[in-house]
This record gives structure tokens, C-alpha cells and sequence, in this order.
């Protein structure tokens, strides 16, 4: 069955260079979008990632985030028609802070995370971490429905979540099959166009390792249509697969 993709806008970063290819124009910000997406798909109506909600959390304000009252989950899911209560599955790539900010909001859905990285987000490598921002994913009213890290499931006919560990440690992506062909929610397992097509690596890295293990196995998919997750030239009003 075929899902279509829509692009929800949640504001933006102005992000030192740097953090998309690593060592690269250290200094210089850079505009990128902050994003998520909606999936309408027969079987269940999907969220990917909710944004900042939290703009005082500190990699919110080291990254100068910006976005409005209509730059929320809610909002862009009005324009689109589409209630919080209809929303089945929210699939959480990895927990920073630009990603899972507002994971409460849909009273109905199982939200996916990787087990590893809720574990990563209590307890960051880096002790200093600021892109894990507690008040997001230390919360009650979130129903997790927590998935191991290396499998990849299946949450409706031809949408798939698949385990793209490197940027973080649980980093997920999503694909789906669309009349276009299969697209790939890449999120930050793939920040810019650049990243994937010369082989650059991120400046947030878990292991450069499993970041090129991930990369090689998104690009094994047959005619996929890649939507990185920071990328400056991506139109957020172009809709995949309808
Ligand atoms: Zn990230």
C-alpha cells in the first residue's frame, strides 16, 4: 500500500557549519530547517519527530532556534485536516532536542524510540551533552513502546522503521512506499544532501562506524527518494507520493 508524505515545519536553527560536515567552516552559521512529517497512509496515520518545544533547552538556545505558534505539531497537522487523537504511531528518530519536544501531544499513539537511546538520553557519553534536554523524554504521559536497536520493523503495509544507528546511538529513519517510489524520512542519519553524496561526515557523531554501516544500508534501497533532516534547499511544501 502507498503512503503519502507530507513535510511539517517546525522553524529553524541557525547551527555552526561545522555540526553537518565535521571541521568544515567552524564559525559560520548556517539557516537549516527544523522538521518532522506527517504519513497518511490507509492503515494508520503517522508523526515523525515534533520539534523544539522547549526553546530555553540549552542546544535550543546554542543553535539560536526560532519558530512560531503556527510552527508547531499541532498546527501543521490543522492545515492538513488532521486531529492529535487520529495519530496512531509517533516514530521519535533519536531524542534530541529539535526532534522530540513535544512527544505527550498525541493522546492516542504508541511512540517509537530505540531502547538504547532512551537509555543514552538519561545517561549522554558526553556528560555535557546539551542536545538531550530531560524534560522532553522524562515524562509520564508518553506512551513508549520502546524497540532494540538492529531491528527494523514494520508499522503498517510498506512503512518501515529502520534501525540507522551513528549519529546517535539509537537513530532511526523511516520508509515509505509511495506512488513515487520508496521514500527516505532520513532525519539526522542523514543531516544534508552533501553528507550522503560525498561521503561527509556529520560533526555529532555516536560512531563514524555505524554512521557509513547506516548510510550503506539506506542507499541499498532500490530508487529511493532521500529527505535528509537539516537539509537548507529542501522545500517543506513539496508532498511525496500524491
Ligand atoms: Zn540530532
Amino acid at each position: 500500500m502507498n503512503g503519502i508524505v507530507h513535510l511539517l515545519d517546525y522553524g529553524y536553527n541557525m547551527a555552526d557549519y561545522s555540526i553537518f560536515i565535521a571541521g568544515a567552516n567552524q564559525g559560520q552559521r548556517v539557516k537549516i530547517p527544523v522538521m518532522g512529517c506527517y504519513i497518511d497512509h490507509p492503515e494508520a496515520k503517522i508523526v515523525v519527530d515534533t520539534g523544539v518545544s522547549d526553546p530555553k533547552a540549552p542546544g535550543a538556545v546554542d543553535c539560536q532556534h526560532v519558530h512560531t505558534e503556527k510552527q508547531t505539531p499541532l498546527e501543521q497537522l490543522k492545515k492538513l485536516g488532521v486531529k492529535p487523537e487520529e495519530i496512531k504511531y509517533l516514530v521519535i528518530t533519536h531524542l534530541h532536542y529539535d526532534h522530540a519536544g513535544a512527544m505527550n501531544l498525541f493522546p492516542n499513539a504508541k511512540v517509537i524510540v530505540r531502547r538504547e537511546e532512551l537509555k543514552e538520553a538519561y545517561v549522554p557519553m558526553a556528560k555535557d551533552d546539551i542536545n538531550y534536554y530531560r524534560p522532553d523524554f522524562d515524562r509520564k504521559d508518553v506512551n513508549y513502546d520502546l524497540i532494540p536497536n538492529g531491528l527494523d520493523i514494520e508499522l503498517a503495509d510498506g512503512i518501515t522503521v529502520l534501525s540507522v544507528p551513528g549519529h546517535t546511538v539509537g537513530t532511526q529513519c523511516v520508509v515509505i512506499k509511495t506512488s513515487e517510489g520508496p521514500v527516505i524520512y532520513a532525519a539526522d542519519s542523514v543531516y544534508w544532501y552533501k553528507n550522503w553524496e560525498e561521503n561527509k561526515l556529520p560533526g555529532i557523531l555516536y560512531s563514524a562506524e555505524k554512521f557509513d554501516m547506516s548510510i550503506a544500508k539506506m542507499k541499498a534501497i532500490r530508487g529511493g527518494i532521500l529527505i535528509p533532516g537539516h537539509e537548507p534547499t529542501l522545500d517543506l511544501n513539496r508532498v511525496y507520493g500524491k
